[in-house]
Parts: structure tokens; sequence; C-alpha cells
């Protein structure tokens, strides 16, 4: 078959998942702007990606799942879409999620709530939960999403598949819709490590359009062959494990055992500052979002409401473009940056993150990586946490000090609850230590440590 045709045939195959898919993961599929003679090579030939709702494709919606950029297409491609399409990948669809990537259920969306493949009366996880249903149902190889404090992670823990949020600055956020910027990193999502790191490869490493990105140089391709264990890993202790859902614990346990048995050197650590991280991740994103989400006023971007006067534009576009989750956060970052507040908890919030982040870096002088669950909590139920914001951040808890730290973490499959649900446990690096966390992937990958569905 030439290579035209074995595209075109996955394609259909795309098509036709999409179709019959049940979890509302897929907005847009844009199979047919694809042009099967343009000639493919590189690390990702012929490979599928879905790309989450945030990110820019040139030519195509770029919504957010927000009202407000219902009607906005991009005019540009983001920097890892250039590079995906460098290396021969096939760009087949967009993926739903939270409301500018704020939410940790995708169900605050225009679109309606993404389902978990597995149960579809439970969420798949969030922000970036389209592009986890949708690799978890096989509908492509690969998915990008954005991970501010765990929208990448939790989702794939949720969905049984591998998701990695790799260290600030690794990837450019050129194109990536701002949520926090200084926690934004765009992560990458599928079934297969393989997948996730020669992705990982092609989209790393310097880009001049994102000041942010670092010049470290790309990622040397090692060969997932010759993995090896850490020396060292860093595991929680039984006060928190005693305290999430018990099958989760008991995964995480397991996991430990094995690695005691291949001598890798086991240290029990305290989380730093644990019981802070969350209430220190909401006040600096918040703050952040509400001044990133100043530019959505329609008259620089999104769709303008009717109106009587100037003030009546702002208020009216506004009101009507956000719904009440984007809203709560826009006014809650106003207020932790307004005079008076400032000093109470913005800067208070910047000054715990300098110690979670030094915390960290300290930890790393004792131990090659870390070991944490990834969520407290098996799937919940749809509409469970909605009407309680502070439920919904709180089962961020083990991914937001990931964001607060900058640096890298890999949700990786740990098999199933007893009520067939995916347990997902978070490989965690130093920053730009991103080749350790595939490597322990990749061993774990080959051996069969928990049971598989
Ligand atoms: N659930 C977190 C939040 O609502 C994380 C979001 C994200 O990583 N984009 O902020």
């Amino acid at each position: 078959m030439n290579p035209s045709n074995s595209l075109e045939q996955k394609l259909l195959g795309v098509k036709e998942k999409i179709s019959v898919s049940k979890t509302n993961s897929v907005v847009r599929n844009r199979i047919k702007s694809i042009d099967l003679k343009k000639p493919r090579t590189g690390l990702l030939k012929n490979k599928t990606f879905l790309i989450k709702d945030n990110i820019a494709i040139k030519d195509e919606y770029l919504t957010c799942a927000s009202n407000i950029l219902q009607n906005y297409k991009s005019p540009f491609n983001a920097t890892v879409i250039e590079r995906i399409n460098d290396e021969g990948g096939v760009i087949v669809g967009q993926t739903n999620c939270d409301e500018f990537a704020m939410g940790s259920s995708s169900e605050f969306s225009i679109y309606g709530s993404v389902k978990n493949p597995f149960n579809l009366s439970l969420v798949a996880g969030g922000s970036s939960g389209g592009s986890a249903a949708a690799i978890a149902e096989g509908i492509s190889d690969i998915a990008l999403g954005s991970d501010t404090g765990g929208s990448v992670r939790q989702p794939a823990a949720f969905c049984g598949i591998y998701g990695l949020k790799p260290s600030y600055g690794r990837v450019s956020r050129y194109g990536l819709v701002a949520h926090a910027s200084s926690f934004d990193t765009i992560g990458i999502m599928s079934k297969s490590i393989k997948d996730v790191y020669s992705t990982f490869c092609a989209i790393s490493g310097k880009d001049i359009k994102d000041s942010t990105s670092y010049d470290a140089d790309k990622p040397s391709i090692f060969n997932l062959e010759d993995s090896r264990l850490p020396k060292s890993i860093g595991i929680i202790n039984d006060n928190i494990l005693n305290q999430i859902n018990v099958e989760i614990a008991e995964k995480y346990r397991l996991l430990v055992d094995y690695l005691k048995l291949k001598k890798v050197q086991i240290i029990e650590i305290d989380l730093p500052y644990f019981e802070h991280c969350i209430a220190a991740y909401y006040v600096l994103t918040m703050a952040e979002a509400s001044s990133n989400l100043s530019r959505f006023d329609g008259v620089r971007y999104g769709n303008r409401a009717n109106n009587e006067n100037l003030s009546d534009l702002y208020i009216k576009t506004r009101s009507d473009g956000f719904s009440d989750e984007v809203k709560r956060r826009i006014m809650t970052g106003t207020y932790v940056l307004s005079s008076g507040y400032y000093d109470a908890y913005f800067s208070k919030a910047l000054k715990v993150r300098r110690l979670i982040k030094n915390s960290y870096s300290d930890l790393f002088n004792k131990c090659e990586n870390l070991l944490i669950p990834t969520t407290p909590e098996l799937p919940f139920k749809l509409k469970n946490n909605l009407e309680d914001p502070l439920k919904m951040y709180l089962s961020d808890i083990f991914t937001v000090p990931i964001n607060l730290a900058g640096i890298a973490a890999l949700n990786i499959p740990a098999g199933f609850s007893s009520s067939n649900l995916p347990i997902g446990i978070q490989l965690v690096s130093n920053s730009f230590k991103e080749e350790t966390l595939f490597s322990l992937a990749h061993i774990l990958s080959e051996e069969e440590i928990f049971d598989t569905n």
C-alpha cells in the first residue's frame, strides 16, 4: 500500500471513531483540509494529532470553549503546530476542554461536558478532558493539551493514558492562549510512551517567539531501550496516603514495592508546603488570568455585544462572553491584585511560591525522581462538583505543586479500580530532566506491575 493510501485509511478510521464517540471529546475535525499528497517525513511521520481548542492552528477556529471566542479563527500557527507539521505529524481535529482551561472536569464548556470513556456518567477530568478521552477511545495517536495546574495529568489519570507536563520553558507557549503565563505549559497525551517521547523531542526547544522558552539544547534522542531505573526515588508518607482513595493508595504501594525489589533507594519525603499549595496556586493563577483575559473585551478580541455606549460595550461583551467560573476567577484575580490586598494576598503567594520552588530543588539533591499520586480520588460524577468550586479546586492537590515549582511530571497509567476505573500515578523530575521520566516510564511499561484492562 502506498503511504498516502495508508494515511487515507487511517484518516477514515479517525472519522469513523469520531462519529461513534459518545464522550463529546472532539469538537471539530479537519480531515477534509489534510493534503494527502504532501510528502511527510520525520519523527512523527503519519502520526495523528488532536489539539486542545486553546492552541492556535492557522485558519481554524480557536474558541477556548468560550462564548466570547465562538467566531474567532486563528491567523497563525502555534510553534508546536509548526513543529508537528515539520516532523510529518497530521493534525486531525480539535478537542473539547474547560473554558480558557479553567477547571478540573471539562464541564465548563460551550460544547457541553466531556464524558469519561470508561463510564459515561463520570467526568473525564480537566481541563484537557477532550484530549484525554479521545486518546483513551483510540481516536488519535497523540493529543496536545495545556497544563497550568494539572490539566494534562489529571485527565490522563482519569482516562488511563500517559500525560506529560514538561518543565516550564521546555516547550514554546507561542500560540497557546494564556491562562496563567508563569504556570502554563503545553503537554502531551498518548497511550504509547514512545509516541509521547517522540512528540516531546519534536516540539521542545528554544523558540524566539517565546522569551520564556529555555535555551536548552533539544533533548538528545536517547534510545528508550537504554532506559535505566533511577538510583533513588522520593515517596510520600502514610499520613498522606491514608487520606486518599484506598485503591489509588494500593497501586501506589504496589509500585513502591516493585522499585524496592529492583534495589532503587526509597526515601520518604514530605511534600513541601503541601497544605499551602492550593491557596498559593489559585491566588497567583487568578491574578495572572485576570490580566491575561482583559484582552477579550469586544474591541481587541471577542464577540462584541450590542451596546448603547462604550462602557455598555465592555460590560455586556464580558458579561455575555464569559461563564461563571471564568468571571469568578477574573474578579478574584482583580481583587488580590488591588491596592490594599496586593501585599496580603498576591505578594505573599509569590513568596510562598519561592519557598515551594526552593524546597523542591533541595529534594532533587536527595532523590532523582519523586513518586506522587496524580489524583486523590477516582473520576467523579458529572455535575458533582459544579456547585462547589473549592471541592473542584481540591482535586488538583497533587498536581499544582509541580506547576508552582516549574518542574516536570508524567502521569502513567497504573491499572484499574475494582469499579473498572483508571488510576494514575505521577513520576516527577527536576526541571529539564524529562529523560529520567521517559526512562522510568518505559521500564514500567515493559513490566506487568499493574493489571491491564
Ligand atoms: N484545574 C486547574 C485549574 O482549574 C488546572 C487547570 C489547568 O491546568 N489548565 O486551574
